[in-house]
Formats: C-alpha cells, structure tokens, sequence
C-alpha cells in the first residue's frame, strides 16, 4: 500500500465517556502519517458508540501542514505553516484510513475536515475532494469546520452544491477584545449572524452549528452568553458548548477549562433563550481531540 519511505504511525489508542447529542462513548486513535518526504500529517479517528451499539466512524483530516491562523488555543497555531494539503494526497489518507477502520457493519463514515488547517482558505480542494471520497464510498458524509477566515472561500464551497452534512464555525468569545486576540483571522459574531442567514437557506448543507469554546473568564461571561442570545436567538442555528482541550499553546497564554456543571448551565441558558444547544467533548485532556492534533517532529 506504501511506498518506501512512506509509513503510518498510531500514537495513541484510547476509550473515553462523552457528552453528545449523538454518541455516550468514543473510541479514539490518533495516527501520523509520514509522507515520502517525511512530512507529517496527522489523522484522529473515532468510533462512537451510542448505549453499547456502534454509530459511525469520524475520520478529522488535516488539509494542511501547520496551520497560518493562529488561534491562541490550539496546538496546531503553535508550530509553522508549511503548505496545503493537495485532495489528491488528503483524499489517499482518507482511503488508507478508511480500509484500516470500516468494514461491512459500519453505517456511515464522516469524513470531517476538522484537522489541521482551515478549509475556508482552500475551496478547490475541499470540493475536489468531495467528489473523490463521495465516489470512493457512498456511506461517507462530509463535514467541514471552519474558523471562518475567508467568507469568499466558504461561500465557493457552499455554492459548488456539494452535500455537506456538517457546517461546522468555530467561535471562541463574543466581543471584539476576546474574539480577535483568541482567534485573529476568524469571522467576527457580527458578519458570522449575515453568513448564518444565507447558508440555512442552502439544501445542500444539512446542519449548521456554532462551535463555542467556553474558556474560564474569557468566553464564558454573562455578556457572553446575552451577546450570544441577542444575536442567535430564533436564527435556526444549533450552539454547540465545547470543551478547551489543554494544549501547550493554550497552557503558554493561561487559558483555562470551564467545568463540566457550568457549560450544562450556559447551554440551558441558551435553550431557555430559544437556541437549540448541546454540550460536547469528553471534560479531559484526550490529546487527541479539535486543537490537539498536533505532535512535535521527532
Ligand atoms: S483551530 Fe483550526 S484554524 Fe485555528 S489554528 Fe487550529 S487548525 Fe488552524
């Protein structure tokens, strides 16, 4: 299957109790793959299971290696971009992946870009890409997550009608203090609401969630959470409450966790306010999640 030089490595293999909407426990595996120029990709893999019986398999592809946004709270903003992925070598992962992990039983694969790197930067490759897994596999959904640094990019991707099961933004924090020191190229809350509007209209996109990061004193305030109602309250958008994974690079600029009792309590918040929401992620450090896909070259 490999070249010479080429190799895949699993890091780490574990099993851990989730808080989902759609899952109680994940199986995870994080691999890196090693290019014949010895360039490391890193995959994360996850089999969900929901009372006992398997649901899916979620494959997180990076698009890139290293990542030029620099969100404060990711690992992956921490080390140096060095080019985009082509869907031509992400979509041989993707495959590589899939033989290792699916068999007859496994009803669907999500193949999510929520790896390294940002999808909104690349829209040739991302609709490339779909069109090469979506042949491969009819079982296999597409999600995409984005910080949403190019409005442009997305609106190329959503507009090439491709079927994206998951439209996934990213935010961590409401106001302009918060908002631009966490994430500097991510969309502001005020363009993000605009871009909300038109792309629930869209049929090819089936959900579209707000990925927001609670971080301790920073993005969990009252003012956040009255700025996320007043502007998301009766919009069709699903708030999904995540938990910040302990990276170096969050450690390094002292962001902290919000607990597991206080997340329930901003998302209740949120639903009393008419915003449908869930709280996400397993409350500990798994290494491997959104944010922590990133190990340091040997
Ligand atoms: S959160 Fe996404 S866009 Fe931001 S640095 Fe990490 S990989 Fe890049």
């Amino acid at each position: 299957m490999f070249t010479e030089n080429e190799k895949l490595s699993l890091i780490i293999s574990r099993e851990d109790a989730f808080s989902s909407r759609y899952f109680d426990y994940q199986k995870s595996d994080k691999y890196i793959y090693y290019n014949k120029n010895n360039e490391q990709i890193e995959i994360g893999v996850y089999t969900h299971y929901l009372n006992g019986i398997s649901t899916d398999i979620a494959i997180d592809l990076s698009t890139m290696i290293g990542c030029p946004m620099q969100c404060l709270f990711c690992q992956s903003g921490c080390v140096k971009y060095e080019r985009n992925l082509s869907s031509d070598e992400i979509s041989a992962i993707a495959k590589i992946i899939i033989k290792k992990h699916a068999d007859n039983n496994t009803k669907q694969i999500t193949c999510s870009l929520q790896g390294i790197g940002e999808p909104s930067l690349i829209p040739e490759t991302v609709i490339d890409l779909y069109q090469q897994l979506f042949n491969y596999d009819k079982r296999i959904k597409y999600s995409i997550s984005t910080i949403g640094a190019s409005i442009e990019g997305l609106n190329t991707i959503i507009k090439s009608g491709i079927e994206i099961e998951n439209l996934q933004i990213t935010k961590c924090g409401t106001t302009n203090l918060f908002e631009r020191k966490l994430t500097p190229n991510g969309i502001s809350i005020n363009k993000l609401l605009d871009f909300i509007k038109e792309v629930i209209k869209r049929q090819n996109i089936k959900k579209v969630k707000l990925n927001y990061i609670l971080i301790k004193g920073k993005t969990d305030r009252k003012e956040d959470l009255q700025n996320l109602i007043t502007v998301f309250n009766n919009k069709g958008i699903t708030i999904k409450i995540s938990y910040l994974n302990k990276t170096e690079c969050s450690t390094k600029h002292g962001l902290l966790p919000t607990s597991y009792n206080e997340a329930i309590l901003f998302s209740e918040e949120l639903q009393e306010n008419g915003i449908d929401s869930y709280v996400f992620g397993s409350f500990k450090n798994i290494a491997m999640s959104c944010g922590q896909l990133v190990t340091k070259k040997n």
